[in-house]
């Protein structure tokens, strides 16, 4: 049996060069997302072919990409004797097309925004019991979808579900955003490469230590070392996907600002236990940097909305940091 099943209507969007919407079951909705990925990843290739610097095509020619269900929404990047691999899961790109149906019907109907704010608090729930559960050796689970999240939350959420599959006008807009966010996480893992970074091995470190108060201190120590790879990772991939032409909106992108924000929340006092920046600052940081690079070093002015938008989100970031209390 072929490894990828193409449904007859991913076949027809290759035909008419136009995707359709996912297709409703988990299992179907996983495959269309391995295939999406797939698509993201080769386009990725091509930009790279095309306008890429000699770093970014060294390192994603001597990169094997392993892309498909791999059990929990995320990308990482692993080393063995022959290289680096990027594992792209085909849940992360789903959980980000749920998102982003979620936001774009909410946007284009504003009854709906507590709707989609409520969904999103229980993607990062779901994410992190999912995360618990593998860690202690348990099974993984399924996210849950848009649509049938709302129809348990009638109260809020009433005829939301009658919203999916997504109108036909918002596809092009969300397929734009999913490819951005897939091509920043990618660049980010290559980051990773390029940086040289060591993985963090919190397991086999702490596991060494048997005094509780030494453990911890290690513990937080681990932590404040992954978070500054994280963010030297993303803006490496912030100025690698300027030189491969990311417009303002691909960079001060919602659906991955959400996605960032489903992963490390928005509470900067619970970061010392994270291997991430929360999400609101991450945002922020990316984004500070585009407009950075753009303005300072390559002299080129972002248009006048969009960069309006950005500096809306950093201000609200701002906001954020200040009514939390954080640095
Ligand atoms: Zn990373």
């Amino acid at each position: 049996m072929k490894k990828y099943l193409f449904s007859g209507a991913m076949i027809g969007a290759l035909l008419i060069g136009a995707f359709p919407a996912r297709a409703g079951s988990y299992e179907e909705d996983l495959r269309w997302s391995d295939f999406m990925a797939r698509s993201s990843i080769s386009r990725l290739g091509r930009m790279i072919s095309a306008r890429g610097d000699l770093q970014l095509r060294n390192i994603f020619n001597n990169t094997r990409f392993n892309i498909g269900p791999h059990g929990f929404a995320n990308l990482s990047v692993s080393k063995d004797g022959s290289g680096h691999t990027v594992f792209v899961s085909a849940e992360y790109y789903l959980l980000v097309n749920y998102l982003a149906d979620a936001a774009l019907v909410a946007s284009t109907r504003p009854g709906y925004q507590d709707c989609a704010m409520q969904y999103q608090l229980h993607l990062t729930r779901q994410l992190s019991q999912i995360k618990g559960s593998l860690a202690s050796g348990g099974p993984g689970g399924r996210l849950t979808a848009p649509e049938e999240f709302s129809l348990g939350q009638r109260a809020i959420c009433q005829d939301f579900h009658k919203y999916f599959p997504i109108e036909e006008r918002l596809r092009n807009v969300r397929d734009k955003n999913l490819s951005s966010v897939l091509i920043l996480g990618v660049l980010h893992e290559m980051g990773h490469i390029a940086l040289g970074h060591q993985p963090v091995d919190y397991e086999l470190t702490l596991r060494a230590i048997s005094d509780d108060k030494r453990r911890m201190d290690e513990f937080l120590r681990l932590n404040t070392r992954s978070r500054q790879q994280e963010d030297e990772a993303d803006l490496w991939a912030t100025d690698k996907a300027i030189v491969l032409g990311a417009t303002t909106f691909d960079i001060v992108n919602p659906t991955l600002i959400n996605s960032f924000v489903v992963y490390t929340g928005i509470d900067c006092g619970s970061q010392p236990a994270d291997s991430h920046t929360n999400g609101v600052a991450r945002a922020e940081n990316i984004i500070n940097r585009y407009i950075y690079v753009m303005e300072s070093v390559k002299r080129q002015p972002i248009e006048k909305v969009a960069k309006d938008f950005a500096l809306q989100y950093v201000e609200l970031a701002k906001k954020i940091r200040s009514s939390l209390s954080c640095r």
